[in-house]
């Protein structure tokens, strides 16, 4: 193929994706394949001598849609939304198109520059404080990293070495290894599974703090397990607070979790995935209260913000303790800008070396919604949950199981775990639409999340009277 042939192809491709979209509607929502499906539908080797095209975009048809979750689809309303818009999609074909590695300043300047400006505006709109934001002589910043876990991980990687380093300097003699063997980490029982899975790879402990009637944790409650570690003669180091938790988006007291923190010398991290997005509205900004006690701070434009999947801002208020961490400079990385102070280099802000030029769907994004369109957008997303906890509110066989603060319900049906499993069983056989479930103090729930950037009043209306038929028929056999 040549760049001629590119031309072609591509403007096809643009079609062939709005055909998608505009009719996204009218798929089965969810695929009916079973494991393995795929294998024999293609060869069991790569081809020899090159094929057409033509025979390529075929199988899309034939053997990958059949298998395809459409996460863009009005009837999808599992897990969390995978962001995306037109804007987005723009640039990140720009994006592949110039396909720089911007590990290092030099790398690709434009690459560096504009994520560094871009993590700023964010900052701004979320109005996190100036002590997060790069401005021009700031100790803290943002860098995009690829996901929430991610972001997690090096937050605790960068506190432990913080905390050795720091220990050290009061107790020379103290082994790294010992230290190292004392560290506690803590987060809450309801925080995303990545969280334990980060001190699982860090090979630190990891506490799980119960969480109130609001699945919320609470100073007092982190207060005590601390105290009682601290007399036992472990080390607490790590607190990841969750605002907007997986499970039903409960929101941890950060603002009577960080002076705490603070004052023990715990470092502070903030998961707000999912709800980080939200806080561009001045009615949802308070609660993002508590945030300057905060040591980092995490969210995924690649979630709300209509910011195509993968794109997970994060910032820190002392660079420093990213970049400190963990420095390697091999000479084939060095180059002249780099000890004057003015640039920075990605490289040492995450885990990967290679990074790709994210921040250019943010620039359009951002630009192209402006911060009214972004806000309106999340303001619907909000009203249409609001709109489908009423429904399941007004209907006395369900219950609704968490306080409905975003795009985000937990309900059920009255009655035993089997009877909602099998609900869900029959939703996810039917295919009309799609959700996942999550456990609550033990017990069964549905998670019904507004996810697509399409989606209407009228998709959550016929979602609701769909469940309720298949609750009917579900009843009627119970009985
Ligand atoms: C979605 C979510 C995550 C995981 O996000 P990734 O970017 O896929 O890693 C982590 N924490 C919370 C609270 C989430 O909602």
């Amino acid at each position: 193929m040549d760049t001629a042939e590119y031309r072609r192809r591509g403007k096809e491709m643009v079609d062939f994706v709005a055909d998608y979209l505009e009719n996204i509607e009218q798929r089965r929502v969810y695929p009916d394949v079973e494991p393995g499906y795929l294998r024999p539908m293609i060869p069991s080797e790569a081809p020899l001598e090159p094929e057409s095209y033509e025979d390529v975009l075929r199988d899309v048809d034939r053997v990958i849609m059949p298998g395809i979750a459409h996460w863009r689809s009005p009837h999808f309303h599992a897990y969390y939304p995978a962001g995306s818009s037109v804007p987005s999609l723009l640039a990140e074909m720009l994006s592949e198109a110039l396909g720089c590695i911007g590990f290092t300043w030099a790398a690709s300047p434009a690459c560096t520059e504009l994520e560094i400006v871009m993590l700023d505006w964010l900052g701004k709109m979320l109005q996190l404080p100036e002590d997060f934001l790069a401005g021009t002589g700031g100790q803290g910043g943002g860098v995009i990293q690829g996901t929430a876990c991610e972001a997690t991980l090096m937050a605790l990687l960068a506190a432990r070495s913080k905390k050795v380093k720091c220990v050290q300097e009061a107790d020379p003699l103290r082994s790294a290894a010992d230290i190292f063997s004392k560290l506690i980490a803590y987060t809450s029982e309801e925080a995303h599974s990545s969280v334990e899975r980060a001190a699982l790879i860090d090979g630190v402990v990891m506490k799980m703090v119960p969480t109130d009637d609001n699945f919320s944790v609470r100073a007092e409650t982190l207060e005590k397990m601390v105290a009682e570690d601290k007399a036992a003669g472990f080390i607490p180091f790590f607190f990841c607070a969750t605002l907007g938790t997986t499970s039903c988006c409960s929101f941890d007291k950060i603002d009577e979790l960080g002076p705490l923190c603070n004052a023990e010398n715990i470092w502070m991290h903030i998961d707000a995935a999912y709800a980080g997005s939200s806080f561009i509205c001045p009615e949802f900004r308070p609660l993002l209260n508590g945030v300057e006690f905060a040591d980092s701070f995490n969210f995924n434009p690649h979630k709300l913000l209509l910011v195509n999947f993968d794109c997970s801002a994060m910032w820190v208020k002392r660079r420093v303790d990213l970049t400190g961490a963990f420095n390697m400079d091999p000479e084939y990385l060095k180059h002249e800008n780099q000890s004057s102070g003015l640039v920075t280099d990605f490289r040492h802000w995450g885990i990967p070396l290679g990074r790709r030029f994210r921040s250019l769907k943010l620039w359009f994004v951002l630009r192209m919604y402006g911060l009214s369109g972004l806000q309106a957008h999340i303001r619907k997303h909000v009203e249409l949950a609001k709109v489908f906890e009423s429904l399941v509110r007004d209907d006395k066989r369900f219950e609704i199981c968490a306080e409905v603060i975003l795009g985000l319900v937990c309900f059920r049906l009255k009655g035993s775990d089997e009877l909602n499993e099998a609900l869900l069983k029959e939703i996810t056989r039917m295919g009309k639409i799609h959700l996942v479930a999550c456990k609550l103090r033990g017990r069964f729930v549905l998670r019904f999340a507004i996810c697509a950037r399409s989606i209407e009043l009228r998709h959550v209306q016929e979602a609701w009277q769909h469940i309720t038929e298949l609750s009917c028929q579900l009843l009627l056999k119970h009985h």
